[in-house]
């Protein structure tokens, strides 16, 4: 009998388990959600990318044409929003729904959202995207100075693409949780 995979994510970790799948089970039904608006890129990239030094193109992995040729049903901006465990399906943002006999969660990470009023207004981003570096390089692009809040791996990326891009900034964090 088919088999049917539903994997939520196309980051590296749901298209390279579509991929697998697909060498492994040439006959199954694979669909990959993402709630992004494009294919599979490289993440870590996209840090040159807001600082200005790349172009959008090396930035992508797979293109549209990929899940095509792999008969891969990939879903661009759908967000899932509920998995019901008993029916074997899952339902998105908009009310579609998707049956599957095996199910991938690989949703990979989401950034602490900052615990303050007004924490997604205009010019304040986070940063985990594509779509958060264009919107991040754009800022920095009209900025003359900018504060990054958090002092992590990612912290130090966009102390970096500040500097890359002339923005006088400083870095907030807390004193006791980095000691
Ligand atoms: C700027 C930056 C630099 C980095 N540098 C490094 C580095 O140097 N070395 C390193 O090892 N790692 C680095 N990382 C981390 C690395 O990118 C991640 O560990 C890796 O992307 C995780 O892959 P993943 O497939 O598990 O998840 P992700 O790449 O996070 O993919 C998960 C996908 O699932 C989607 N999704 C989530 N929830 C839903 C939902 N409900 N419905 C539909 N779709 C959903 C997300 O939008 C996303 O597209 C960096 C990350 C960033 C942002």
């Amino acid at each position: 009998m088919t088999q049917s995979y539903v994997i939520i994510g196309d980051g590296v970790a749901g298209s390279s388990a579509a991929e697998t799948l697909r060498e492994e089970q040439p006959d199954a039904e694979i669909t990959v959600i993402t709630d992004e608006g494009e294919a599979l890129y490289n993440r870590i990239l996209i840090k040159e990318f807001a600082k200005g030094k790349l172009p959008e193109a090396p930035i992508s992995i797979h293109d549209e044409s990929w899940y095509d040729e792999r008969d891969i049903d990939l879903q661009l901006n759908t967000l899932v929003v509920d998995i019901d465990v008993d029916g074997h399906t899952v339902e998105t943002h908009e009310g579609g729904e998707y049956a599957w006999d095996k199910l991938l969660i690989a949703t990979g990470g989401t950034p602490t959202q900052l615990p303050v009023d007004n924490s997604d207004a205009d010019g304040i981003h986070h940063f985990w995207t594509f779509q958060d570096a264009r919107a991040i390089r754009e800022s920095a692009d009209e900025a003359d100075t900018g504060i990054v809040v958090g002092a992590g791996l990612l912290g130090i990326d966009l102390a970096a693409i500040c500097g890359a891009q002339d923005v006088e900034a400083s870095s907030q964090f807390c004193q006791e949780s980095a000691a």
